[in-house]
C-alpha cells in the first residue's frame, strides 16, 4: 500500500485521487446479496461521477439513480442500462426530461404538481408515455447533518402524502403517463435504523393505498443515504437494513424494492494523495501546508467534515497536533485541524482517507488551480482514470 501509493504520485504527480476497485464491489455485493426478493441497487452517480469508478458499478449490473441531464450522459457511458436509470432531482428541465425519455429511463422521481405537467407535455410531443414515480416527503428527521437532512417538510424535496396521492390520481388518468413506482429520499450519512424503517412505513402506507385505489405500483424505492465510518460512527449493517425493509414491505411482495446509495458504495474505495509543501507555526499552532485544498476536497471545509489522514511513510519522532491546510485564500480551506502527526519534511506523503464520496464530485477551480488527477486501482494494476487538468482547461470556453 505505503509502495503503491508512493509510486503513484511519483508517476501522476499530487494531489491525486486514487480509487480501489475491489472495495466499490465488495460494498455493492453486500448490499444486494442481502436482498431475498427483487431488489435494485442504484447507484446514486453525484457521490462520484468518474467513469472509471460508475463502470465498476455498471459491470456489476447495478441501476444508476441520476439527477441532471449531464450525470445521465455519464451513467449511459458508464455503461448502465437506461431500463435501470432513475431520474431524481427537484428541478429538472424540459431538455433533461426529453433527453431522460429518448434514452429510456426507467422512473422519473417527480417532485411537484408543476413538474408533472412539464413531464407530461413533453411526453406528449415525443408521442411517449413517461414512467412516473412520485418522491414522497414523509417528514422524518434523519437525524444527520441539516445540510444533507431532506425528508423534513421545511426541505424542499418531494410531495407531502395528500399531495402525493392527488399527483398519483392525476397521473393515472394521463395517457402521456405510466405510474411505476413511489420514492423517497430523506437524507445522507444516516447511521441509525429508525428513520429508515418510519420511512420505509410511509411509502409501504401509500403503496398500498394507491392499490386499493386501483393504482398499483411496479416498484417502492427508499432512495440513499446509507452512513458511513468517518471516525467512530457505527455504520448502518445493510444486512439488517434490507431486513428492515423487506418487512415494511412483506404484505406487498410484488413491489421491486429499490434504494438508492451513492456514499456507501464509494467512499471508503478512495482516497486523496497530497504532499507536503511547507511546514509553519504561529504561536498558536502547528501547520502543514499540502498541495491540495478545499478545491480538491471541499467536505471539511462545507461541512466541518473529519477525514482520517494517514501519513504514508512516517517518521520517527514526537507526534504533535497539526492542522492540514491547503494553498487557496480561504481560513476555511483545510483537510483535517489538531491532529497528532509525526514530524514531516517537505514532499512527504499524507493519504486523506475515505474520501472516494463526495471528493472529486465536489472539487472546483476556485483560485484557478487545475483539478486534480484520478487513478483506479483494480486487482493490482493501476490506471489513469483521468488526467490532471492542465491551465489551458481552467480557460476553455472563455470567449
Ligand atoms: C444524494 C442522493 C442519493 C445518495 O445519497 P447518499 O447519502 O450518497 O447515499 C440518493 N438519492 C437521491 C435522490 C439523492 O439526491
Amino acid at each position: 500500500m505505503k509502495g503503491l501509493l508512493a509510486a503513484l504520485a511519483r508517476r501522476y504527480g499530487t494531489p491525486l485521487y486514487v480509487y480501489d476497485a475491489a472495495v466499490v464491489r465488495d460494498r455493492y455485493r453486500a448490499l444486494q446479496g442481502a436482498f431475498t426478493r427483487p431488489a435494485l441497487v442504484c447507484y446514486a452517480l453525484k457521490a462520484n461521477s468518474s467513469r472509471a469508478v460508475a463502470s465498476v458499478l455498471a459491470r456489476e449490473g447495478a441501476g444508476a439513480d441520476i439527477v441532471s441531464g449531464g450525470e445521465l450522459g455519464r451513467a449511459l457511458r458508464a455503461g448502465f442500462r437506461p431500463s435501470r436509470v432513475v431520474f431524481s432531482g427537484v428541478g429538472k428541465t424540459e431538455a433533461e426530461m426529453t433527453a431522460g425519455l429518448r434514452a429510456g429511463v426507467k422512473a422519473f422521481n417527480v417532485e411537484s404538481s408543476e413538474e408533472l405537467d412539464a413531464l407530461a407535455r413533453v411526453a406528449g410531443r415525443l408521442g411517449k408515455r413517461a414512467p412516473v414515480s412520485i418522491r414522497l416527503n414523509p417528514d422524518i428527521n434523519a437525524k444527520t447533518h441539516p445540510h444533507i437532512t431532506t425528508g423534513r417538510a421545511e426541505n424542499k424535496f418531494g410531495v407531502e402524502t395528500g399531495e402525493a396521492l392527488a399527483l398519483y390520481r392525476r397521473a393515472a388518468q394521463d395517457r402521456r403517463l405510466r405510474v411505476t413506482g413511489l420514492q423517497c429520499h430523506i437524507g445522507s450519512q444516516i447511521t441509525s435504523l429508525t428513520p429508515y424503517a418510519r420511512a420505509a412505513a410511509a411509502v409501504a402506507r401509500l403503496a398500498a393505498s394507491l392499490k386499493a385505489q386501483g393504482i398499483p405500483l411496479d416498484f417502492a424505492d427508499v432512495g440513499g443515504g446509507l452512513g458511513i465510518t468517518y471516525k467512530d460512527e457505527r455504520p448502518l449493517d445493510p444486512r439488517a437494513l434490507v431486513k428492515t425493509l423487506e418487512a415494511a414491505f412483506a404484505g406487498q411482495p410484488e413491489l421491486e424494492l429499490l434504494v438508492e446509495p451513492g456514499r456507501y458504495l464509494v467512499a471508503d474505495a478512495g482516497l486523496l494523495l497530497t504532499a507536503v509543501l511547507y511546514r509553519k507555526r504561529t504561536s498558536k499552532r502547528r501547520f502543514v501546508i499540502v498541495d491540495a485544498a478545499m478545491t480538491d476536497l471541499p467536505r471539511p471545509a462545507l461541512y466541518d467534515a473529519w477525514h482520517p489522514v494517514m501519513v504514508v511513510a512516517p517518521r520517527k519522532g514526537k507526534k504533535t497536533m497539526a492542522d492540514v491546510v491547503g494553498p487557496v485564500c480561504e481560513s476555511g480551506d483545510f483537510l483535517a485541524r489538531q491532529r497528532p502527526l509525526p514530524p514531516l519534511e517537505r514532499g512527504d506523503l499524507l493519504a486523506v482517507l475515505k474520501a472516494g464520496a463526495y471528493g472529486f464530485a465536489m472539487s472546483s477551480q476556485y483560485n484557478s488551480r487545475p483539478r486534480a488527477a484520478e487513478v483506479l486501482v483494480d486487482g493490482g494494476k493501476s490506471r489513469l482514470a483521468r488526467r490532471r487538468e492542465t491551465y489551458r482547461d481552467l480557460t476553455r470556453g472563455e470567449l
